[in-house]
């Protein structure tokens, strides 16, 4: 009996800068916001599956006081139009708007730690708890290693992706379970392997 890699697949979540766009610098406007080559493909797909599909991004831009509500508000726009350009869509999107070192576009005395930015698993259980799924029908596909750190820590598998940082940030100690060059390939992957 052949057993797949990944079992009762019901969501992919997914960091969004390096994965879903381009991540030249943080993202500040909707100019600056530029989809990865078939990466909306990718994300159609998973929907035709009916695989739900949730981002999860950290925003330290917010507490750094480069980004507002609104312009968070605009770049989110146009990453939807950009989705459903290619019939995609998401099914919600979780944001940690904090930083260690920053609040309100200054420096902190003190650092302080969030339980919602990655490698921190409160926005997967937040996406969970509201959206009606587990853990265990999860997995997760990123570019950083706190992407990776979120994943294991939370028990799932995750898929790293050569797009964006690709790994290289060394923020965290922390490995994906498989490598894939981009979202599309990772998508593929996943549908190949997944029951
Ligand atoms: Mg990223
Ligand atoms: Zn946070």
């Amino acid at each position: 009996m052949s057993k797949s890699l990944f079992n009762n697949l019901r969501v992919v979540l997914l960091d969004r800068d390096g994965v879903i766009n381009e991540e030249p610098g943080p993202i500040l406007t909707p100019e600056q916001f530029m989809m990865i080559p078939k990466s909306a493909a990718a994300v159609a797909r998973l929907n035709a599956e009916g695989l739900r599909c949730f981002v999860i991004t950290n925003q330290a831009a917010f507490a750094r006081g480069d980004l507002s509500e609104s312009a968070f508000q605009a770049i989110t726009d146009k990453m939807h139009h950009e989705l459903q350009k290619a019939g995609a869509h998401l099914d919600g999107q979780y944001y940690c708007p904090h930083h260690p070192d920053w609040e309100n576009g200054e420096r902190r005395e003190v650092p302080a730690h969030c339980a919602c930015r990655k490698p921190g698993t409160l926005l997967l259980e937040q996406a969970a708890v509201e959206h009606g799924f587990s853990a265990e029908e999860s997995i997760l596909i990123g570019d950083s290693t706190s992407d990776f750190a979120a994943a294991s820590k939370w028990g799932i598998f995750s898929i790293g992706v050569h797009t964006g940082h690709g790994g290289q940030d060394s923020k965290v100690k922390a490995d994906p379970d498989y490598w894939q060059d981009d979202l599309w390939s990772s998508v593929e992957f996943l549908l190949a392997n997944a029951s």
